[in-house]
């Protein structure tokens, strides 16, 4: 029953902080409880499968009320923030609550978790970034920055409205915020809404000459404010971080620029319909080419790549040096063996690092822990169990990340080739790998053995059960030998502890064995009622205070003084445990940058030795890097995801060649359907790209002109969610690929103006081959059914026909999916339907309404394939 003052309480609470924060779900502390009201109740409750129920919070209000045990708010907010995209307003009784008085506690909002601003692992995906991305559009240019508060990256980025999209499709934010008065076009709103979690701000958080949040003022020594790129959305994410985070203060790197003429540039429409971050049909992340290269040991390698796969590399020479990395441990496998047994021995030693310099401002305010007098009120089980647990994964945080520098040692040991001197690419890295030696022996010092024998399996999964845990005193952590204070403290530890023995030794040879001393609530001697007697007689500064028919309890002057000095060392102790920890958190963060730097080197060598081991796995072989554009040679490439679902089914994938030239750098491919076209120009888009990333590919040999733009316009894009129809989406990106291509990209285009009738498909079709051919003049492949195309266009010099071949005989046919010089003259679409299990009975109608379509006007060539074009 609750008390009605306190109701009233809570209940004002509740309404204010749902004005202040109205897009947010309020969970209120209520003592050992979180609680949701009103609407927040009505709303979510069966969402979190909790019991909706009214509750009387005055004599005359009485309201929808649901609520869970605190140990429960990790699952509760993983529901609410992982699962569902919301934004929850966690209201936090403020100082020790017991849970008689709890409802008259004061209360504020302390944190407010949102998507893309959670720091926590347990609600974070292991495997992604997640960024929280905010736009500002402004006339003619877009200024994006971009953070990710679970490891402190912060990048900036100047964009445009034509490449708004390829933008978010590349860094794939996980909550974006944006003005509430934007002028970007509706279509594209409701697409970023479709595919992010989208929230508009006042527009007065995203005002240019704000001033930086006083949080954030470490920013200010590396770089100066004032000269940011994108400075107003950069002002806006700390802001509202700023106002998120409420108590504890996320560090970040000084907002680094995102060039985007250093990388290959990937058009939304390619980053998607070539499924390179995830497949295009269930939107899963194992059915793309990620799916496919992430073979990773570590969760920053993976979080890396997928950067990579959607931003590869536009340098040669960074490319090159990518490459040298990789084929160094091609040649030597056992080697690359020993560096990926080492990799998957660290552990996310960025996300942990990150959560160390947050919680150190978190824990100054831990209640009762600093102050030298005893807290007035004891600390209500919940509490001790959250301290706890914040000490024990600051602890694990810090034990994840000696492990990580240990493995960073080894490495620089397995690494340094027995043939001195290394290749300059090993040496680059061995200089990135810093092991921090002091920090590390620190590290390794400080921590009691048993918890450096935690398993990785334990790491990240804390999982104390709070029953038992209530119980006990907070467990220890650092070892006595690390600082002279902690051994002399447990050197009294000892001695008292010798005491306390020595005097139940000597009161129980006196009372017996059902003698206890205890220090629960208070110090006590408890006895049997049978042996009091003894007792009562002969020791002195007993006082009776409990009686039942089996014991009784004493107060015993001794025993309380003796109880005091245990309890006061086990108090210093653990305030110096406290010290330390902070003392190496100082530590770590002093080293934070050039830690964050040698994480960025050990992703890179995972990804890169992951790279290598595909390569020896899968038989992939070096590309070499052409600055002549348009030379690409590639000998027996191969798509990487169709082999290997081929495989699984038994079957081979046919290699094919690709030789593009000056003299060839337009190939037109024609072919049946099914016979391999679109198959052969997304390998070859696949193959560029992962070449550009730094990666071998699935070919004999090849030589990669050097490409700035990849576009694609080939599937079915149908966007209905935006009202468009096939047709008009197919030449929205035709458009897009006209204005944007330039003579150093590649585009891959597969039945362009197949979406409408055939004079007018055939038409464009012909038209945008001419223009990207004689004005743009890049790497284009072109697949098509109108094979007439071949004919007009003959005057083309740069221009080659190519074509899918089939085996025939009068009864069956198979596909031999082999790309071949020539046109492809017959689109052999009624055998395919034949084949697809069309009955008889429509097959025969077919076949003879085609033979006299023959003889009319609309008779092109029947049935006979030329091999002259090409
Ligand atoms: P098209 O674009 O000509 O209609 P696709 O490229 O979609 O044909 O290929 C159809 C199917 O043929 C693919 O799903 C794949 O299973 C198979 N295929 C395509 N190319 C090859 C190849 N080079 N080797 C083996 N099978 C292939």
């Amino acid at each position: 029953p609750t008390h009605p003052t306190s109701g009233s309480i809570v209940i004002d609470v509740v309404r204010q902080y749902s004005e202040q924060y109205p897009s947010c779900v309020l969970l209120v502390q209520v003592g050992d409880f979180y609680e949701l009201y009103e609407q927040h109740a009505t709303n979510y409750a069966s969402l979190l499968d909790l019991k909706l129920t009214r509750k009387q919070m005055t004599s005359d209000i009485t309201v929808d009320f649901a609520g869970f045990p605190s140990r429960a708010l990790d699952k509760y907010l993983d529901i609410l923030v992982n699962r569902h995209d919301c934004r929850v307003a966690l209201c936090e009784q403020t100082g020790l609550a017991s849970r008689q008085d709890a409802s008259g506690m004061e209360r504020f909002v302390t944190r407010v978790i949102t998507p893309g601003t959670v720091i926590d692992d347990r609600y974070l995906q292991a495997e992604r970034n997640n960024y929280l991305l905010s736009i500002l559009p402004s006339d003619d240019t877009i200024q994006l920055a971009w953070v990710d508060v679970s490891v402190g990256e912060f990048l900036v980025q100047e964009s445009s409205r034509a490449a708004l999209q390829s933008d978010l499709l590349r860094i794939q934010p996980r909550e974006i915020i944006l003005p509430k008065a934007t002028d970007l076009d509706p279509d594209l709103l409701t697409w970023m809404a479709d595919q992010f979690t989208v929230t508009h701000q006042p527009t007065d958080l995203f005002i240019p000459t704000a001033t930086l949040p006083a949080a954030f003022d470490s920013l200010m020594s590396s770089t100066d404010p004032s000269q940011w790129l994108c400075r107003a959305p950069a002002l806006a994410l700390l802001r509202y971080i700023d106002s998120t985070h409420l108590s504890d203060k996320p560090r970040l790197s000084p907002p680094s620029p995102f060039q985007s003429n250093t990388t290959l540039q990937i058009d939304s429409a390619a980053l998607t319909s070539l499924e390179l971050l995830k497949g295009m049909k269930d939107g899963r992340r194992q059915d793309g080419l990620l799916g496919l290269l992430d073979r990773t040991n570590t969760f920053a390698g993976s979080r890396l790549l997928s950067q990579w796969i959607a931003a590869p590399l536009a340098a040669q020479s960074a490319i090159e040096e990518r490459l040298d990395l990789v084929g160094f441990f091609v040649h030597d496998p056992d080697r690359l063996d020993d560096v990926r047994d080492l990799l998957r021995q660290s552990t996310d030693a960025q996300r942990a690092l990150q959560r160390l310099t947050l919680t150190q401002t978190e824990s100054t305010t831990d209640a009762g822990i600093q102050s030298d007098e005893q807290p007035a009120v004891t600390p209500s089980a919940v509490q001790t169990y959250q301290l706890t647990q914040l000490r024990s994964r600051q602890a694990m945080d810090m034990l994840a990340i000696g492990r990580t520098l240990s493995v960073i040692q080894s490495l620089g040991r397995v690494f340094t080739p027995a043939t001195s001197p290394p290749p300059a690419c090993v040496q680059n890295m061995l200089t990135r790998l810093d092991p921090h030696a002091t920090l590390l022996s620190n590290l390794t010092r400080a921590f009691l053995d048993d918890l450096q024998q935690h398993t990785l399996e334990d790491y990240g999964s804390p999982t104390i059960d709070i029953a038992e845990d209530e119980k006990k005193a907070p467990g220890r952590l650092i070892h006595p030998d690390y600082h002279p204070s902690l051994r002399s403290l447990y050197d009294t530890l000892a001695k008292l502890e010798q005491r306390k023995t020595d005097m139940l030794q000597q009161l129980r040879t006196i009372g017996g064995r059902t003698l206890l001393l205890q220090n629960q609530q208070q110090p006590i001697v408890e006895i049997s009622a049978a042996q009091a007697k003894k007792i009562e007689a002969q020791v002195d500064g007993l006082t009776l205070l409990h009686e039942t028919k089996t014991k009784r309890r004493y107060h015993l002057t001794a025993w309380s003084e003796l109880s005091m000095d245990l309890d006061d060392t086990l108090n210093q102790i653990t305030q110096w445990e406290h010290v330390l920890l902070q003392g190496l958190c100082q530590q770590l963060d002093q080293h934070r940058a050039s830690l964050m730097e040698a994480w960025k080197a050990l992703a890179e060598l995972d990804v890169l030795t992951t790279f290598s081991w595909l390569a020896c796995h899968h038989a992939w072989t070096r590309p070499e890097i052409s600055a002549a554009c348009n030379t690409t040679h590639i000998v027996g490439g191969r798509h990487p995801v169709v082999e290997m679902h081929l495989a699984r089914k038994g079957r081979t994938f046919i290699p094919n060649d690709l030789r593009m030239s000056d003299a060839e750098s337009v190939w037109l491919l024609t072919g049946p359907n099914m016979g391999g076209k679109s198959t052969f120009l997304r390998q070859n888009a696949l193959m560029v790209i992962m070449a550009h990333m730094g990666s071998f590919i699935p070919a004999r040999s090849a030589t990669i002109g050097l490409t700035d733009r990849i576009f694609s316009r080939v599937g079915a894009a149908d966007n209905l969610a935006q009202d468009q129809s096939t047709f008009l989406v197919e030449m929205a990106e035709t458009a897009t690929i006209l204005q944007q291509a330039t003579p150093r990209s590649l585009v891959i285009m597969d039945e362009v103006g197949r979406g409408t009738a055939t004079t007018d498909g055939f038409s464009l079709a012909y038209a945008i081959l001419q223009h990207l051919h004689d004005h743009i003049g890049c790497r284009t492949l072109f697949a098509t059914h109108y094979h007439e195309l071949a004919d007009v266009i003959a005057p083309l010099d740069r221009l080659a026909c190519y074509k899918t071949t089939l085996y025939e005989d009068p009864s069956s046919f198979t596909f031999l999916h082999r790309i071949q010089p020539g046109v492809c003259r017959s689109s052999h679409g009624l055998k395919v339907a034949r084949l697809a299990g069309l009955p008889p009975s429509v097959m025969q109608v077919a076949e003879s309404m085609w033979t006299s379509l023959q003889k009319s006007s609309f008779g092109p060539m029947v049935n006979n394939d030329i091999d002259a074009m090409a």
